[in-house]
């Protein structure tokens, strides 16, 4: 058990009670005002409750391993993610192939209201290709760190910021919308990086991002990172964190709490090596920390279905511990949570598997069961049983489930044996002989608690 969860334990930060105001779909609602320890710092930095996401599938996610898009499937995703309310699609180069370009037009021409955003170096090649294609703004990017500008396109931070300008200028000019971003900004020399984007914010550009290209960030460093830049640009910043150190979703927040005002996600968060922040991920992040704002602007019912479809299209599956659309996301095994959970859902779960469309399981068949598991159950099965009865089946069931792992039919099996029992010890014969016959139809793998 963890201690430091319990929602309703005094708190310094009892500053409002959001999370806890909520009553519905199966969260009761509360009605004393609690402290909530999970609520977002609400200071004049924070974009906790007015975040916009660039979602990236369609180019961050291009370059995860398995990941190869043909032209209707790129449709497909696009058109999912407009319905999902994303903000922005960011797209593969124009430069990087001819039926990337082409994909670029076809997707722009399909009118969503996200806005469609390509991905190109900041060279003058790239951007007069990509302003032809159609696309509502260009995400502009090149490396700062000195091993990028030692080994990769070998220019130094006078040439970086003449060509910048000169870019940005040319893009400004066609009306496009543009972002200008350093790549694996937090390895470069951060006097480098400021006098750079002060530059860019003078010119003009709608964005500055910072990229954690490399996944080596840590939130602390976001947050003064992204709090220094703030004090020295005025247009919106956008980031972008890999998670090759696990961080990916917790540098997101701490960048919004520190005044970003974008974040870049993928589906699954499929990408270079293992990946970028999770849209999944975050929106579980985000719906606890800006539930109105979340909730009200995206249609997360319909994460479970863009993952599963990004999913086939890559050929993987969804991680068991997967935020949201995991397997075992909403399951409660051990028998001390199970009890709270069919009192008070609220007492082990931040989230509300309804507000995903998802349902809620209490694992029964197992050696951690508890008697209040096996009432729920035995009620579902439609039988009755005093609670002294009920513990007696439970022991049996853990007696069982001791020696090797039970199945629900295993478990259902045993409460309907011992049920039996007790009606021929109190001989009512005329009521049992239609009794399995009803019991037959109970469902035996779904939401054992109602949502
Ligand atoms: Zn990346």
């Amino acid at each position: 058990m963890c201690g430091s969860c319990d929602a309703s334990a005094p708190s310094s930060n009892a500053v409002n009670g959001q999370g806890a105001a909520n009553g519905q779909n199966g969260h009761p609602k509360t009605t004393t005002k609690v402290s909530n320890p999970y609520a977002a710092v609400h200071d004049s930095l924070s974009n906790i409750g007015r975040y916009k996401l660039i979602e990236s599938t369609l180019r961050e996610g291009e370059q995860f391993a398995s990941a190869w898009f043909d032209t209707e499937t790129k449709i497909k995703i696009a058109k999912a993610l407009d319905e999902f309310g994303v903000d922005y699609i960011e797209l593969t180069s124009p430069a990087a192939s001819e039926q990337s370009r082409l994909d670029c037009i076809a997707i722009s021409k399909l009118g969503l209201k996200a806005k469609i955003l390509t991905h190109v170096r900041c060279h003058m090649d790239d951007a007069k290709l990509a302003v032809e294609t159609g696309v509502d703004g260009l995400d502009l990017v090149i490396g700062t760190s000195s091993l990028l500008q030692e080994h990769s396109h070998g220019k130094d931070m006078t040439y970086i910021v003449k060509s910048a300008l000169e870019v940005i200028d040319f893009v400004k000019s066609k009306g496009l919308e543009v972002r200008f971003s350093s790549e694996d900004s937090f390895r470069s020399d951060l006097v480098d990086l400021l006098s750079l984007y002060q530059a860019v914010d003078r010119a003009g550009v709608d964005r500055v991002g910072i990229a954690d290209t490399v996944g080596c960030a840590t939130p602390r460093q976001v947050y003064d990172l992204v709090r220094t830049l703030r004090s020295v640009v005025s247009c919106d910043i956008e980031t972008h964190f890999h998670n090759d150190t696990g961080c990916a979703v917790a540098n997101a927040y701490c960048a919004l709490e520190a005044g970003a005002t974008h974040v870049d996600v993928s589906v699954l968060g499929i990408g270079e090596r293992n990946g970028i922040t999770p849209l999944g991920g975050l929106l579980a992040r985000m719906t606890v920390a800006a539930p109105e704002y979340t909730k009200g602007k995206y249609k997360l019912h319909m994460i479970k279905e863009i993952e599963d479809m990004v999913a086939d299209a890559v050929g993987v599956n969804t991680p068991f511990n997967n935020p949201i659309t995991g397997f075992c996301a909403f399951t409660h095994k051990a028998g001390i949570h199970a009890k709270a959970i069919l009192n008070n859902p609220k007492t082990y779960e931040i989230l509300d598997p309804a507000d995903f469309g998802m349902t809620r399981y209490v694992h029964f068949a197992t050696r951690l069961t508890g008697w209040n598991s096996i009432k729920s159950r035995v009620e579902q099965l439609g039988l009755t049983m005093t609670d002294e009865q009920t513990k007696e089946v439970t022991a049996k069931i853990k007696e069982l489930a001791d020696i090797r792992p039970i199945a629900i039919d295993d478990a259902d099996s045993i409460i309907r044996t011992f049920h039996m029992g007790l009606q021929d010890q109190h001989q009512v014969a005329a009521a049992t002989s239609s009794a399995p016959a009803v019991e037959a139809d109970v469902p035996t793998t779904e939401a054992v608690v109602s949502q």
